[in-house]
């Protein structure tokens, strides 16, 4: 099946938006862009269709997916209350990129394959215009998780993904390079307090404006033991990685960081062995490997380029990426549990 690519970035015309609504309506993948990473969608209220997203992606069944909507009508239908702390951080965020877990309506409207059996649903309203559109012009709201085959780095532009994922969808939206290049903060509300699920755009720091307390999961920066429950069954599967071992390093001091990564480099060099760093702009001209790339100047870029970078390293058949690590404040934190993802938990610390 090829799926009809629209080609016209931000351009893209109503009549491509209807097209591809259609597809949805008829049970269809369509992959789209929204502000936060491309998702791969299906009628969330359509269980056949959204088999075909777990299909698609080899996703595991018990990793539950973001619903999204285009209003509060929708969110209405599908969940039991919205509690008055719920309320006040769908006005401060939403539209945009913060997915709220509620309690899924008991009347099961929602089929279980897309909450993965729980009796929560993740739900979302995106701000990318294309995305809102798709949404409304469907009718229903869309079941998507991020556009990329399970394990890999989510698709940040159509070009990274178009090669797995164009046979398994029935319509492509091409809005361009994603505006943030991450994946929604996930948080639940439990009593009064905030809980981070998985760090996003919207940060903890931006959170505690809302709620007087906001906790921060531990699995969003320690890795998930065998048989240990979770929150979030996503925390536990094998994230963003590239094929190629890679390490990230991280020092509050800037030198150390650079020193520590030269060390590194210097021994495996030694070794005949070849390295790619990945690095603030800033700091490149610092480091002896003769293989670097820029991740960006600050967290916002970082955060926008990051999984592009991740998808072109295995290109580049280097036996370590060394990957700079960029702290736990504000967007940090996000950029952090990826990047530890990405690295399968090798990161070092420099005090
Ligand atoms: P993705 O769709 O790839 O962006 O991943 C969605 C993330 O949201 C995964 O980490 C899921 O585990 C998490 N998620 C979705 N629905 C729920 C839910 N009902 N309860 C807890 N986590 C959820
Ligand atoms: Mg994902």
């Amino acid at each position: 099946m090829v799926a009809k690519y629209s080609n016209q970035k931000e351009k893209i015309k109503k009549k491509e938006i209807q097209e591809a609504a259609e597809e949805i309506k008829k049970g269809n993948l369509v992959l789209f862009p929204t502000e936060t990473v491309y998702g791969i969608g299906a009628n969330a209220l359509d269980e056949k269709a959204v088999k075909k997203i777990f299909e698609a992606k080899g996703r595991a069944g018990d990793n539950p997916l973001i619903v999204h909507v285009a209003n509060i009508q929708m969110v209405e239908e599908l969940v039991e209350t919205i509690t008055p702390l719920e309320k006040k951080l769908i006005q401060e965020f939403w539209p945009g990129p913060l997915t709220v877990i509620f309690n899924r309506k008991s009347k099961e409207i929602i089929p279980n394959v897309v909450t993965a059996n729980l009796n929560t649903v993740g739900i979302r309203m995106p701000s990318n215009k294309i995305a809102q559109e798709l949404i409304q012009m469907a009718g229903v709201p869309i079941a998507a998780p991020s556009a990329n085959v399970s394990g890999k780095p989510s698709g940040t532009t159509v070009e990274d993904i178009i090669e797995e994922l164009q046979e398994k969808v029935s319509y492509i939206l091409d809005g361009g390079f994603a505006d943030i290049g991450l994946e929604s903060t996930v948080i639940k509300v439990v009593e009064k307090q905030i809980v981070i699920l998985r760090p996003g755009k919207i940060t903890k720091e931006q959170l505690e404006k809302v709620a007087r307390e906001v906790k921060i999961d531990n699995h969003v920066l320690a890795k998930v033991k065998k048989g240990e429950k979770v929150e979030s069954p996503g925390m536990k599967y094998r994230h963003y990685a590239p094929n190629t071992n890679c390490m990230m390093v991280y020092g509050k001091n800037t030198k150390k960081m650079v020193d520590k990564i030269n060390s590194i480099t210097n021994d495996l060099l030694e070794q005949g062995k070849e390295v790619l760093i990945l690095g603030k702009k800033q700091n490149l001209k610092d480091y002896i490997a003769s293989e670097k790339w820029n991740m960006g100047e600050n967290m916002e870029e970082i955060a926008k380029n990051i999984f592009a970078l991740l998808r072109k390293v295995d290109k580049e058949k280097v036996d370590l990426v060394i990957i700079e690590g960029v702290g736990e404040k504000d967007l940090g934190l996000a950029i952090t549990n990826r990047l530890i993802r990405a690295c399968s938990y090798n990161y070092i610390i420099v005090e």
